[in-house]
């Protein structure tokens, strides 16, 4: 069991040790199924005492776990993936629940997040060093990567399983030992996984969960024991996760939020353009740190792109979804109340700016539900100084600049604050190449609309997409949370003149 009731709410549990045990927290958080309104758990929002309390497992655990050999860490990883694999549709059926998407959607998060335990199995070969002989007269030197302590998470609410593990799975694989904090609006997905790590046979503390907000992040922050922090979550946290817990001396890799552009060309083809952008304006509600959220047609795009979107995103049918398959919509609701509040009022504020609502989304039929939905919605006509344009809305709403050249669309991006992703549809290879150059985002697609990497490359936001050095997941990932060690090494050779008698080697004339 995960979890105790109090009231008629199950209040979420803390993993430490290897033991579910209770939250010291007084304060606690409902925890939403957004399909229905209903409550469906309750958070507890833990501080100090509850970080503390993992924390001190992790360190101890990490003391014996850096010692068990790579292959046998890796082995873990390996029935970890079958579990996963075995789980899948109850894991997504978890994330559905707990966030709304569609079951279809929830599937997909959960098949990136065992990509990333498959490419953690590899690490073995992943985390060698780098050897040279002779760099010296009869001197060698090598570098070993070592895994450097507890490291903690903290998610977001927008991918319960897969955000999550783009950390620990490469984290623990390494060597180190764990602390998650998940999104408190989506804390069960993780509880479910964290039993099927043990099940793979991962020793007791060396993963951990705690629960909580502000306060919990604050004791992760500051406390000494944890060598690195991995965040993924908007700007403005990323931004005080980096500060404080660089000044506090950690590693962090801090994800932030993001505007992805999406130019069209004049010479795109229209049909699979118009497809394309509905699925990565609208697939997941919008709620994805890649979703295409700021169109730009060039020229002519704009009429033989826009009605025809209009037209297909109209048609896209938005409802709950069960959990177990039966109901089948193209968009689920928005993870809260709060969030669909805060985006339907970005919508007002983008038409009281002078956007023409093509789409309008907040009258969709599913509104008048106790879901949290809200439908496609297509402001036309946006200028790039309002507030639909600058900011990140996190919601199924696409912004349309429309623009006269690529030039234009550029210096709209090169005027953007974020940097995560960025994606050109066209038929030219110049256009394309000169995309590709110049865009000012770290992640690009030609003709792809959501180029987010998989598992075994760097998720390579930009600018206030990214605070830190290294990035989550791949190669980078791996550098993230292992730190080398340079070993130089000389062995004389015995002299004439030396004492001592070495009985292997003669003495060279
Ligand atoms: P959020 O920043 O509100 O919360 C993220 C985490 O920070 C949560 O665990 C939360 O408990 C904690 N937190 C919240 N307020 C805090 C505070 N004042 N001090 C310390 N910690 C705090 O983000 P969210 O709403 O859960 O997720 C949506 C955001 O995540 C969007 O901006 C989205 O773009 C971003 N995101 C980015 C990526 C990426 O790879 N760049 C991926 C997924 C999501």
């Amino acid at each position: 069991m995960v979890a105790t009731k109090t009231g008629t709410a199950t209040v979420c549990k803390l993993l430490v040790n290897g033991d579910w045990v209770d939250s010291t927290a007084t304060e606690f958080q409902d925890i939403y199924n957004p399909s229905t309104g209903e409550i469906i758990g309750r958070t507890p929002l833990g501080g100090n005492a509850d970080v503390d309390r993992a924390v001190q497992a992790a360190h101890k655990a990490f003391l014996e776990w850096k010692e068990v050999p790579i292959i046998e860490r890796a082995r873990v990883m390996f029935r970890f993936k079958n579990l996963m694999e075995q789980h899948y549709e109850a894991i997504a059926e978890c994330v559905t629940r707990e966030h709304g998407k569609t079951l279809p959607e929830s599937k997909a998060s959960v098949q990136r997040a065992i990509e990333v335990v498959e490419f953690a199995c590899g690490i073995p070969s992943l985390m060698m060093g780098e050897s040279m002989e002779n760099i010296a007269r009869n001197v060698d030197c090598e570098t070993i990567r070592h895994p450097i302590g507890v490291c903690a998470g903290i998610a977001p609410f927008n991918f319960p399983a897969m955000v999550p593990l783009w950390m620990y799975p490469i984290a623990l694989t390494c060597g180190n030992s764990f602390v998650l904090k998940p999104s408190e609006k989506v804390p069960l997905t993780s509880m479910m996984i964290a039993n099927l790590l043990a099940e793979a046979g991962l020793p007791n503390g060396v993963f951990n969960i705690v629960h909580g907000g502000k306060d919990c992040v604050d004791a992760l922050l500051t406390h000494p024991l944890i060598k690195a922090i991995s965040f993924v979550g908007s700007t403005h946290i990323a931004k005080y996760i980096y500060t404080t817990g660089t000044a506090n001396g950690k590693r962090v890799q801090a994800a932030g939020g993001a505007k992805n552009h999406i130019i069209i060309m004049p010479d795109a083809d229209m049909e699979q353009t118009v497809q394309a952008l509905q699925a990565s304006a609208f697939g997941c509600a919008g709620e994805r740190c890649m979703a295409g959220s700021l169109a730009l047609p060039v020229g002519a795009a704009a009429e033989a792109l826009i009605p025809h979107l209009v037209e297909a995103s109209a048609k896209m049918k938005v409802g709950p979804t069960d959990g177990k398959g039966s109901a089948h919509p193209d968009m689920g609701p928005l993870v809260s109340k709060e969030h669909l509040e805060k985006v339907r009022g970005m919508i007002n504020k983008g038409e009281s700016e002078g956007a023409k609502v093509a789409l309008d989304g907040r009258k969709i039929e599913a509104a008048k539900s106790s879901g949290f939905f809200l439908g496609p919605t297509i402001l036309d006509h946006a200028k790039p100084e309002m507030s639909v344009v600058k900011e990140e809305i996190f919601g199924p709403v696409l912004s349309v600049v429309r623009v006269d050249s690529l030039e234009d669309a550029l210096a709209i991006g090169r005027d953007c604050p974020y940097g995560n992703g960025a994606v050109i549809y066209t038929n030219s290879g110049r256009s394309a190449r000169e995309f590709k150059h110049h865009f000012n985002a770290g992640m690009i697609g030609i003709n792809v609309g959501v180029p987010a990497p998989m598992a075994w490359f760097p998720f390579t936001g930009w600018n206030a997409s990214f605070y830190g050095d290294l990035h989550i997941q791949g190669s980078e990932g791996i550098q993230f949370y292992t730190q080398q060690k340079m070993t130089m090494t000389r062995w004389f050779e015995p002299s004439k003149s030396s004492k001592f008698q070495d009985p292997i080697w003669k003495p060279k004339n």
